[in-house]
């Protein structure tokens, strides 16, 4: 039988709720256990895929496409369960097919209401991840308790440990402690009030987690304990971590949180936890042998979310290599100030992510450039790699004027395109059509994303094939425009290597310069394929060549 684990957060937003609920899900699969995650977003989106990364952070994009919300990567980066679109629910999923649900007539003339139509649809949602071989469903649910729009969750949550019976549901409550500098102490208040509306709609948190700056005394977790009717023992301690959020299960674990979740769910673990390789993560970034710096440069380089897996897939290769990596994010519209010239000519590697529209384009073309030339190592990402491609054509091929259709209808070498086979329709879905970037495109609505994971046929000898140790790769892919294979052969000449196609050779899926010491860029998305205990290859190959140009740039003793 699947148990549940719902996951709440109080006081105010931003508490790490996603890298919390990520932490327990790594500890209960430690214990053996089968665990399944999905986040439940209070807003009327229907899918995260439309929404502005300036707003929201990065889009994640899962295997079968579907575009999620950022917290997904966190529960891939820690968890091994499979993530699908049921995965991913908004309150705009959910009256959408309530909706659609009273159009087919299916409530047969009844009044539909939000108790119980619109929480019984939350409830079937949530129901939908057990399976016989499933322990535990992890349900976390966005914003902050005390939401209007929270509402239909949490008293969808409340009405399903009746169904599924009390034993069988944990209910965590996620909240801040503050510090008041001029008290000189920390605040349980809040909490209290927190709690204290959830009690009001008849949810009683088994567990808080309390975050907080500096350590909670017994006192003080004996006075929650008490305000908020939950044990002592229950009342958990996160502080801000310095090092990494790696260190969130770890704390978790020191508490012996795991063993009381899993003493209140009945439940027992198939192994004993081994986390010696997520202490031997934290024993390396600790201690790192080498230092470098890496710029990465594109449109929402100021927003930290925007390229949150780029970023953390940078660390898992820090890891790795050993290696404490100094990330300098440059907005690429400011590329052609000289101070930001100066950083990227001494960064030790050069890294541009995907992104849509086109601010910046030029000083992103200057950067590949400043790469390309002086031999640092470079790595592109989906339109990093389009970049690199126009950047090539017109500075190597003599392709004066070339560029993206995306940018310039008119260019005289269109070498990265929409293709036409693209608009016959993929079996994907193709949502992100909405997104304002992606809307912004009036002409070419009609294109589809090529969405979600695709093969790849890397070539033999390859620098992608050697950092990969196999020829048959799949990643997962957000993006519209393609390398124009009329350009194929001219490129080639002029000594660009197509280092990946899909398998029938149509598109162009990574590029090369074999003469640079690494210049390699992906039309996909790697960054989502990558875990702190497991660096995704690409990434992992990058970090090590930045920290050879580095060795080499120092003066040897
Ligand atoms: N804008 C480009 C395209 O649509 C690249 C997209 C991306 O980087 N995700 O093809």
């Amino acid at each position: 039988m699947t148990k549940h684990i719902f996951i709440t957060g109080g006081v105010v937003s931003s508490l790490g709720k996603g890298l919390t609920s990520a932490s327990i899900g790594m500890l209960l699969e430690s214990h053996g256990l089968s665990v399944r995650m999905q986040k439940l977003d209070p807003y009327l989106n229907v899918d995260p895929g439309t929404m502005s990364p300036f707003q929201h952070g990065e889009v994640y994009v899962l295997n079968d496409g579907s575009e999620t919300d950022l917290d997904l990567g966190h529960y891939e980066r820690f968890t091994n369960g499979p993530l699908t679109r049921n995965s991913s629910w908004t309150t705009g999923k959910i009256y959408l097919n309530v909706i659609d649900r009273e159009r087919r007539g299916e409530y047969q003339g009844k009044t539909v209401q939000v108790v119980p139509h619109v929480t019984n649809e939350i409830k079937r949602v949530i129901r939908s991840l057990e399976a016989d071989d499933v322990d535990v469903v992890i349900t976390e649910i966005g914003g902050t308790v005390g939401d209007i729009e929270g509402l239909p969750f949490l008293e969808a949550i409340r009405q399903f440990s009746l169904d599924a019976g009390k034993e069988n549901c944990v209910y965590v409550h996620l909240t801040l402690v503050p510090f008041l500098k001029a008290a000189r102490e920390l605040k349980t208040k809040p909490t209290q009030h927190s709690v204290g509306q959830l009690r009001e709609i008849g949810i009683q948190p088994d567990f808080l987690i309390c975050r907080t700056e500096q350590p909670i005394t017994r006192e003080e977790i004996d006075k929650i304990a008490l305000f908020c009717n939950v044990p002592s023992s229950h009342v958990v301690e996160e502080r801000d971590c310095e090092l990494s959020i790696y260190e969130v299960p770890i704390a978790l674990a020191d508490h012996g949180f795991d063993r009381l979740i899993l003493e209140q769910l009945r439940l027992k673990g198939r192994i004993e936890p081994d986390l010696s390789h997520w202490y031997d993560i934290l024993q390396r970034l600790k201690t790192p042998e080498h230092q470098v710096t890496i710029a990465v440069v594109g449109k929402y380089a100021k927003h930290r979310d925007a390229y949150k897996s780029v970023y953390e897939a940078l660390d898992h290769a820090g890891i790795s290599n050993r290696t404490k990596i100094r990330i300098e994010r440059i907005p690429s519209d400011r590329l052609d100030r000289k101070e930001t010239q100066e950083i990227i000519r001494s960064a030790d590697g050069i890294l541009l992510p995907g992104g849509f529209g086109e601010r910046g384009s030029e000083g992103k073309i200057e950067a590949i450039r400043i790469a390309r030339e002086n031999g640092i190592p470079f790595f592109g990402i989906c339109l990093g790699m389009q970049y690199a491609v126009i950047e090539f054509a017109r500075n190597v091929a003599g392709l004066e004027g070339a560029n993206s259709t995306e940018f310039d209808t008119e260019t005289p070498y269109p070498v990265i395109t929409l293709l036409p086979e693209q608009t016959s329709g993929e079996e994907t879905m193709n949502r992100g059509q909405n997104s304002p970037e992606v809307r912004s495109l009036k002409s070419e609505a009609n294109h589809l994303l090529r969405l979600g994971v695709k093969p790849t046929a890397l070539r033999e000898g390859s620098r992608a094939a050697g950092e990969y140790g196999k020829l048959e790769i799949a990643e997962r892919h957000r993006h519209r425009y393609e390398f124009n294979p009329d350009f194929r052969d001219a490129l080639g000449k002029a000594g660009l290597l197509i280092a990946g196609t899909s398998p029938d050779d149509k598109l162009v899926d990574v590029i090369e310069l074999p003469l640079h010491p690494w210049f390699v860029a992906v039309q996909f998305h790697p960054e989502f394929c990558s875990q702190p205990t497991r660096a995704h290859p690409l990434f992992d190959g990058f970090v090590a060549a930045t920290v050879s140009r580095r060795e080499k740039s120092e003066p040897q003793h």
